[in-house]
């Protein structure tokens, strides 16, 4: 009988695109994917270093496993525990020292090694533990698994040259190494050969894409090619820098009729002081003329943004340049942070700067206030629209509500599809259909019954595959969330409270 294997991704995308790859890689190996770690054969740690304490979770969720291998091995089985991603490559050795009945630690920068490193844990009698310094195989390059039919991540980069004070992705993932034009091109034409009808771009910075090859950004080239992907109905990017945005990129993105008129552009202080002890080297002017030129070529476009509250040395002035920013903007969607200092990053050594726990309290809250009104003034503009959805899922907990995201990435809930023969739905996740905007809530908008439904081949295997009792996918309100640094997650409303 074959293994079974169970993924659980902490962090951001490019986690969820590595798991994505390492799920490809199991199955190669002929695991089949388990519905939860408790009957799983191998479970797999995708971690990240990002999130305040990463390293305590970490260690809570393999003191659990550590009770089910035991439970396991009583029983006569055992249970494979590999531990992988950014916290793996930060603390390898630790984690091996701490929690030696795990089986594989891996790195950022070797996940193309698990097969090997499986193969190697089954005769050794201590943890497997393997970090190397330098990407050798681009993991998009690995066999892939889908979490949904119709969504894919595509990775454009991997790595960063920016050293963000707040920052400890370019010590893990390493400097900026992009990949070929023509190859991201081929695997985005595959996966629509393969029903995907909507592509997520990845890179630390995506605006900086292709330099390391061409000497100058090609994204807005990047963007233009995918636009001749007959097929391909969506494409977003995550995550762009203020500094390298050129206007290229926004004429690329107004020009290309599939490229979603959606930015989530990261602000993180409106302060430009507080910018430079960042070291974001973009100053609140080029940011708000960024914003203004952004209006100006695509009216229609939906503005995101994540923003750190009380970074070391931040003052009441400097918050109140953050507040005018925020008011100046009117985001559609803000994912704010309180500052809490990720160990071996220049702004965590600055403790004396460090602002008092109650002040970022203070501030985070009027900030939440405004951006939330903002949120609720995003979805207000949608109402009366028609607005064409990509279908995500039926609500976990309203079977008569099903959700679905506009092209500027909202999560919008509409009544849920009739039974089409008597079996399948006649839309499932991965169609398109068009509503009607009928309410609005900060979180999310409510829609009327679909109108026009665009069936697609994605939606039709959905459908077919509900209608025999199996999972549609991904549920809207089990999206990965964004983290305070590195690449975040576009969405425009908070997990889905139905
Ligand atoms: S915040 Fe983004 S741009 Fe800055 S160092 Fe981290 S990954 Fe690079």
């Amino acid at each position: 009988m074959s293994r079974s294997y169970y993924i659980r991704t902490f962090g951001c995308q490019m986690n969820e695109h590595d798991s994505g790859r390492a799920a490809g890689m199991l199955e190669t190996l002929g695991y089949r994917r388990a519905p939860d770690e408790s009957t799983a054969d191998l479970v797999l740690l995708n971690t990240c270093a990002v999130r305040e304490n990463a390293d305590n979770r970490l260690y809570g969720t393999l003191g659990h496993l550590k009770g089910l291998k035991d439970e396991r091995r009583r029983e006569g089985h055992d249970l494979t525990i590999v531990v992988g991603g950014c916290l793996a490559q930060k603390d390898g050795a630790t984690v091996a020292e701490k929690a030696p009945w795990v089986d594989v630690v891996y790195g950022t920068h070797n996940l193309a090694d698990l097969p090997q490193l499986l193969a190697q844990a089954d005769s050794a009698a201590i943890p497997v533990v393997e970090l190397i310094e330098q990407l050798e195989t681009f993991p998009s390059a690995l066999p892939a698994k889908r979490s949904v039919r119709h969504h894919a991540w595509v990775s454009i980069a991997v790595g960063c040259n920016n050293s963000c004070t707040f920052c400890i992705v370019p010590s893990l993932r390493g400097p900026e190494r992009s990949r070929r034009i023509g190859e991201i091109v081929a695997e985005v034409r595959s996966l629509v050969a393969d029903d995907v009808v909507e592509v997520t771009l990845l890179g630390q910075n995506v605006n900086s894409y292709g330099r390391d090859l061409a000497g100058a950004s090609q994204f807005a080239d990047l963007l233009r090619e995918l636009g001749r992907v007959e097929g391909l109905e969506r494409v977003r990017f995550t995550s762009p820098h203020p500094r390298d945005f050129s206007d290229e990129v926004l004429h690329a993105m107004a020009e290309t009729p599939n490229v979603c008129h959606h930015l989530h552009l990261p602000l993180q202080s409106g302060s430009d002081r507080v910018l430079r002890l960042m070291r974001r080297s973009y100053r609140s002017r080029r940011y708000l003329a960024l914003i203004d030129k952004t209006r100006a070529l695509m009216p229609d476009a939906a503005l995101t943004t994540d923003i750190i509250v009380g970074f070391p040395g931040e003052t009441d002035e400097d918050f109140q340049a953050t507040l005018d920013v925020v008011a100046q903007v009117g985001f559609d969607q803000a994912f704010t942070f309180q500052y809490s200092p990720r160990p071996g990053t220049p702004a965590a050594a600055l403790v004396d700067e460090f602002v008092p726990a109650e002040v970022v309290r203070e501030r985070y809250g009027r900030l939440e206030t405004l951006t939330r009104a903002q949120s609720l003034a995003g979805h207000q503009r949608l109402l009366g629209t028609t607005q064409e959805l990509l279908v995500e899922s039926p609500s976990k907990t309203d079977p008569s509500r099903w959700s679905g995201r506009t092209r500027g990435n909202h999560l919008v809930h509409f009544p849920a599809p009739a039974v089409g023969d008597g079996v399948a739905p006649v839309f499932a996740p991965g169609d398109l259909v068009s509503v009607e905007v009928t309410d609005a809530t900060a979180n999310y908008a409510l829609a009327s019954a679909a109108t026009v439904v665009r069936r697609t081949a994605a939606g039709r295997a959905a459908g077919e595959a509900m209608s025999r009792g199996e999972t549609h996918g991904m549920p809207a309100d089990a999206a990965p969330t964004p983290g305070a640094a590195g690449l975040q997650l576009p969405v425009l409303a908070a997990p889905a409270r139905r």
